[in-house]
């Protein structure tokens, strides 16, 4: 079976690239043409109007996690015990929130700048369950949420099934006032297309490595060509040691998901004729789900540690998976109703929080997403932009106070750890898939 991204595959086509070939100079370079990297290209080109940016990627670029992610915008995370108010950890939380509701609001301003369609929905998500022991300390929650400005709301049974059409889940907390929901592979594409005449993209170049010469300049090596530039902004998300950079402390997972057909105008009907509407998990295993405007499902149900690609039988495994979340919520659906299932690669860190520095004099890099680098990236690639031009902001000060990954143990320790955890999540998370 074809890894095929269902948001890539309905967001059109786009013009093919060149190549990076022969010796070439630029003033700032970007490794990766993600959302991140995307980012930090218009920014970039905001501040620096005469400089000669280039940005590359290994693939087509806007095709990688930025394009095949679940489209949450994640302005307010599910608070962890341990960031109740009244907890120790309810200050970090707050700081956490103010970023990620900023990251929130630069998604807006980018769509509204560039004029981008990407279906966005600004009405809040929920964190739902099946089994109501998965989220517990609801009160606490709800005040935690409240505290941060949040718009949270508890619902159960009959007023939750209304919502989401589905008797599965059977409490939720539904929070608004920045969480939203897009399309992801058009958001990205909308970046893409709006990059200025300034910004060179060159895409199916992979870059192996990067060295320093003298004079203060750095050389890209590409696979056939190389570039030198006096700034690399280094934006690889889960490849980030593809380009030498092993000190980030973050390490890779993959994930799968699949999208159905459009319901027929009677199931949507038997289904309540709901609104579009996503649902995050309590638990890191546990399914995220949407009801897309155009009215398909999407189930996103398998994250493992690994870097390397799954082979078409393993992706046949994870869609059976899929098939499974799905009649757990809908029981009507089979594999034959799933027109798209692909994977993706993110980065996480131990500790939830990004790796965002200055890896040496001119090379500036971030990865550590953590699942939710929609609207960070979005933040992120300007934060990195000024880092880079040596602008300071009480927000860029902030992302990197926070930007402390964690400790991880080397290999071989850190994969059987990793795999023993992920184990361990997924019976946690077993009533939830
Ligand atoms: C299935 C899935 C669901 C997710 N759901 C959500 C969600 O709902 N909400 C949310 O906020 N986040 C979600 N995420 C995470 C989100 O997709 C990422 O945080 C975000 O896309 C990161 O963007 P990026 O630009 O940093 O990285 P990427 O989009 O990964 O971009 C990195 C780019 O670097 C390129 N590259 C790699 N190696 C090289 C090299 N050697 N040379 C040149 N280029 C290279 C890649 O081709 C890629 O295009 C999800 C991720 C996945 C996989």
């Amino acid at each position: 079976m074809e890894n095929v991204c269902g948001w890539i595959a309905q967001a059109g086509d786009f013009p093919v690239r060149d190549r990076l070939s022969g010796k070439q100079k630029a003033d700032w370079l970007i490794i990766g043409a993600g959302i991140t990297g995307l980012c930090a290209a218009h920014s970039l080109a905001e501040m620096h109007t005469q400089a000669r940016i280039v940005i590359v990627d290994r693939q087509r670029a806007a095709q990688g996690a930025s394009a095949r992610n679940s489209g949450f915008v994640v302005a307010h995370e599910h608070p962890g015990t341990e960031e109740l108010s009244g907890h120790q950890g309810f200050a970090g939380y707050e700081v956490d929130t103010a970023i990620s509701r900023a990251a929130s609001e630069e998604v807006r301003q980018r769509i509204a700048r560039h004029g981008i369609e990407c279906d966005f929905r600004d009405a809040g998500y929920f964190f739902a369950v099946n089994d109501p022991a998965k989220l517990t300390h609801v009160e606490a929650k709800l005040q935690t949420l409240n505290a941060v400005g949040a718009a949270a709301q508890y619902l159960e049974g009959e007023q939750l099934r209304q919502k989401l059409g589905t008797g599965h889940y059977r409490a939720a907390i539904w929070c608004g006032n920045g969480n939203a929901l897009l399309q992801p592979a058009k958001y990205v594409k909308g970046l893409l297309n709006a990059l200025p005449p300034t910004v060179t993209l060159y895409e199916n170049t992979d870059i192996t490595g990067i060295e320093r010469l003298g004079k203060g300049r750095i050389r890209a090596q590409g696979t056939e060509g190389s570039i030198e530039a006096k700034q690399v902004l280094v934006c690889l998300n889960a490849f980030i040691p593809r380009s030498g950079i092993e000190s980030s402390r973050t390490f890779p997972m993959e994930l799968s998901a699949s999208l159905t057909r459009p319901l027929s105008d009677k199931e949507f009907q038997a289904f309540g004729s709901v609104e579009p509407w996503g649902v995050l998990s309590t638990r890191p295993l546990g399914a995220t789900v949407r009801l897309t405007p155009d009215r398909r499902v999407m189930i996103r149900n398998t994250a493992e540690y690994r870097s390397r690609d799954l082979s078409k039988s393993d992706l046949l495994v994870r869609r059976k998976h899929h098939v499974l979340g799905l009649q757990r919520r809908f029981p009507w659906l089979t594999e034959q109703d799933i027109h798209y299932t692909w994977t993706g690669h993110l980065s996480a860190s131990r500790s939830g929080q990004a790796y965002f520095s200055e890896v040496e004099e001119g090379v500036f890099a971030v990865a550590g997403c953590n699942g939710s680098g929609v609207a960070r990236g979005t933040l992120w690639g300007r934060l990195l932009a000024e880092l880079a031009s040596g602008t300071r902001s009480p927000m860029l000060t902030s992302v990197m106070q926070r930007a402390q990954p964690g400790w991880l143990p080397p290999k071989p320790l850190l994969d059987i750890g990793a795999m023993l955890r992920m184990r361990v999540e997924a019976v946690r998370a077993r009533t939830e898939i």
